[in-house]
């Protein structure tokens, strides 16, 4: 399968009063074509810097140290200001948690969206760029589209207007959707509707996507392949089914105890990690996860493990899946102890 995106081997940096926070150290992955990608992670796991990174929209603290960014084999790393307002919203297309935020309380949805078509195509008239908003208010899935052209945003529910910044995106026809955090702020029903909602748009359309979470339950909805983060780096990376079949990182372990269950009372049922995150401007020599991770051993506090293979298409970074660590206690080597 081609890439659409392909990153290598990212380091990205902010500097702050306090000193450098190294918040990505080292990412590579692939989206590839017509494919969600979901990446994973607690807040200041990096996941969200890497987005931005890729967009060039880390602010003027932030900057991409080192690495590459190809987009369907074009490199982003030296693009201009101006070329890359370009790839924004033209080939990437980028939809966030708060659609409040990105959308003009002022302003008619109905406007916003055609203003969005106009930007991209100045040739386009009053009338084709009506029709055109209409279309993409219907396969948004909004209601009465024609009756809802002149709303505000404050007439729109929450989910309502993430429907409409989905259509925003979806105006310039995207390579790459970026989705980060879409449906955190959104009622569990109205997630799992914006959820599928984006599944039938991705077939539909064969759109790429790179979907943003703290929560595994929603990549398990939408996405083909996952990339765990933790302290900047990718933990483990994994096919779907792979990953929720047979978690191979105590992170991600830890991750898929904290999904509710929605059969069962959910007051016993979240479990969220203990500890917090590690410090960003001291990264640990040693393994980011260790002062949380139940299974950390010395060497986990010195080193950084190397990546594993643990499948056909699938690495983790651990120590317990290094080829002499202990088979007691392990509970990615124990089945396999038992069956020799
Ligand atoms: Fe836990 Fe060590 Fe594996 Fe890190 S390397 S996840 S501390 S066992």
């Amino acid at each position: 399968m081609e890439p659409i995106l392909q990153v290598r081997d990212l380091h990205t940096s902010f500097l702050t009063s306090n000193g450098e926070v190294k918040a990505v150290r080292g990412v590579s992955f692939q989206v590839e074509k017509g494919k969600t990608l979901g990446i994973v992670g607690e807040s200041g796991s990096g996941k969200s810097v890497t987005s931005l990174s890729i967009l060039k929209l880390l602010g003027s603290t932030g900057r991409v140290t080192s690495g590459s960014i190809l987009l369907d084999g074009e490199e982003l790393i030296h693009k201009s200001k101006k070329e890359m307002r370009a790839v924004r919203g033209g080939r990437i297309a980028m939809i966030f948690q708060d659609p409040m935020t990105s959308l003009n309380p002022l302003l008619p949805l109905g406007d916003q969206v055609g203003e969005m078509i106009w930007a991209h195509d100045k040739k386009i008239t009053k009338q084709q760029r009506q029709e055109k908003v209409l279309e993409l208010f219907r396969l948004v899935r909004i209601p009465e589209p024609e009756k809802r052209l002149k709303a505000y945003p404050h007439e729109f529910s929450g989910g309502m207007r993430q429907r409409v910044m989905i259509a925003m995106a979806l105006a310039c026809k995207p390579e790459l959707l970026i989705a980060d955090e879409p449906t955190t702020a959104l009622d569990v029903s109205i997630q799992d509707q914006i959820l599928k909602l984006m599944r039938s748009l991705q077939q539909e359309m064969g759109m790429s996507i790179m979907f943003i979470t703290h929560d595994l339950g929603v990549v398990a909805e939408l996405c083909d392949r996952v990339v765990v983060m933790y302290g900047g780096l990718i933990m483990e990376e994994a096919d779907i089914i792979d990953i929720f079949q047979s978690p191979m990182h105590p992170y991600t372990l830890g991750l898929m105890a904290s999904i509710p269950d929605m059969n069962q009372d959910k007051r016993k049922l979240l479990k969220p990690i203990p500890g917090s995150p590690p410090d960003m401007i001291h990264p640990p020599q040693g393994c980011p996860f260790a002062p949380r991770c139940p299974y950390a051993m010395r060497v986990c506090t010195q080193e950084l493990p190397p990546y594993a293979q643990t499948g056909a298409n699938r690495r983790s970074m651990c120590w317990l899946l290094h080829p002499e660590a202990p088979a007691e206690g392990n509970p990615f080597k124990q089945g396999k102890e038992e069956a020799k």
